[in-house]
């Protein structure tokens, strides 16, 4: 694959919401017909801003929950990006999807659609679990799910999984594994649990009515996973993704490349990088204002930040050594300046002593499972800015 741009679309419409979640959603919304209107309009700005200067490789439908849309919105969301980008050489469009959704006549028109990857809402194959997070599905539809996306002739999707849940007993985690591979899930997306502000899972925690999951159990919880996976055929290519062979995440490795992608819909971001400084710039967080932007045809901007060779390359390290592909030290040299064998060479030589990175070969530096669960503080101890 080459590292043409990707394409991003936020979607930002939930039916209730889950008490984890700090995305940008909105559950009152009965007509989607503004929204639309105003994503294809954004779909236009940025098609003659960006979309002239690469084709895209890669579409991405995310939110909120895309599948809320009816099949006809999505067709007209399809018709503008076709309209205002190069879309000869895309290579994988993905529909983030949750269970309840997952209608045999929906998924059908997502095929016809030409959309060719699921990402599925899963969470958890227990009730337990989807009780506690608010989810709208039960655990007989999430099982239900990955038959119904088959039938519906998708080949290539993903399930997202949650661990580190309040309270779990720990052979739920396993046992969420062993259904998910037992019905041969080509991809699986596994997240910790984390308490973010503003959420009802939050409110539950400073109340004192929900104790989290202590960071030795979650790492403990993540090491299982790594290895449970891997002797099952996975590749685990990325801190939070395992895929079988041929089954990677097209879309997500421009976000770990460095690659150029737009973003549209409220709180969407963006990346572009042709010549210096870089550009990203991210969306308002607000429906109506987002709306009411865009039917003035002023672009829906909330922050926009150039970028120099320094942060670029910080946000490179940090990236790559989220993948299994790893940093490459001549590519960080040639691309961003930074000869970190000079600049780190004694970090480096102490994070391999502690077990955290690989002997590096090829100019690759690659984590170690240990590493993997302290992928943060790895990443801080190698930026070429950070003391001894
Ligand atoms: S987790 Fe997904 S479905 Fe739940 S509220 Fe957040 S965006 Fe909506």
């Amino acid at each position: 694959m080459s590292d043409l741009a990707g394409l991003y679309l936020h979607i930002p419409f939930c039916s209730q919401r889950c008490s984890y979640c700090d995305f940008y959603f909105v559950t009152t919304e009965k007509s989607h017909t503004g929204f639309v209107e105003a994503l294809c309009r954004e779909i236009e700005l940025r098609g003659n801003g960006y979309g002239k200067r690469e084709p895209i490789e890669t579409i991405y439908f995310g939110g909120g929950t895309p599948s809320q849309l009816a099949i006809s919105d999505l067709d007209r969301i399809i018709d503008s990006i076709n309209d205002a980008f190069d879309t000869s050489n895309v290579l994988e469009t993905t529909l983030e999807i949750n269970p309840e959704d997952a209608s045999s006549d929906y998924l059908n028109g997502l095929r016809t659609l030409g959309i060719d990857r699921l990402s599925v809402g899963v969470q958890s194959f227990f009730d337990r679990d989807l009780d506690f997070m608010n989810r709208v599905h039960d655990a007989k539809l999430a099982k239900q799910v990955i038959s119904d996306v088959r039938k519906a002739g998708f080949s290539n999707f993903s399930i997202d999984l949650i661990f580190g849940v309040p309270g779990q007993p720990a052979e739920y985690w396993a046992a969420n594994l062993e259904i998910a591979q037992s019905f041969e899930v080509p991809h699986l997306s596994t997240y910790n649990l984390t308490i973010e502000s503003a959420t009802p899972l939050k409110n539950q925690v400073d109340r004192g009515l929900i104790k989290p999951v202590s960071d030795e159990d979650a790492a403990s919880q993540f090491t299982f996973t790594i290895d449970y996976l891997r002797e099952r055929g996975y590749e685990h290519y990325e801190i939070s993704s395992f895929a079988r062979p041929g089954h990677r995440a097209k879309h997500n490795h421009k976000y770990w490349s460095h690659a150029n992608y737009i973003g549209c819909g409220p709180s969407a971001h963006s990346f572009w990088w042709k010549g210096l400084p870089a550009e990203r710039w991210s969306n308002v967080r607000n429906l109506k204002k987002y709306e009411a932007l865009l039917m003035q045809h002023v672009a829906p901007l909330e922050d926009k930040e150039q970028l120099g060779l320094d942060t670029l390359a910080d946000e490179y390290i940090l990236l790559r050594l989220r993948t299994s592909d790893g940093l490459n030290l001549q590519e960080l040299e040639d691309r961003y300046g930074v000869d970190l064998l000079i600049e780190r060479v004694d970090e480096l030589a102490h994070l391999e002593e502690g077990g955290l990175i690989q002997p590096i070969r090829n100019q690759i530096v690659r984590l170690t499972d240990l590493g993997k669960t302290l992928c943060d503080s790895v990443t801080a101890r190698l930026l070429p800015d950070s003391s001894d």
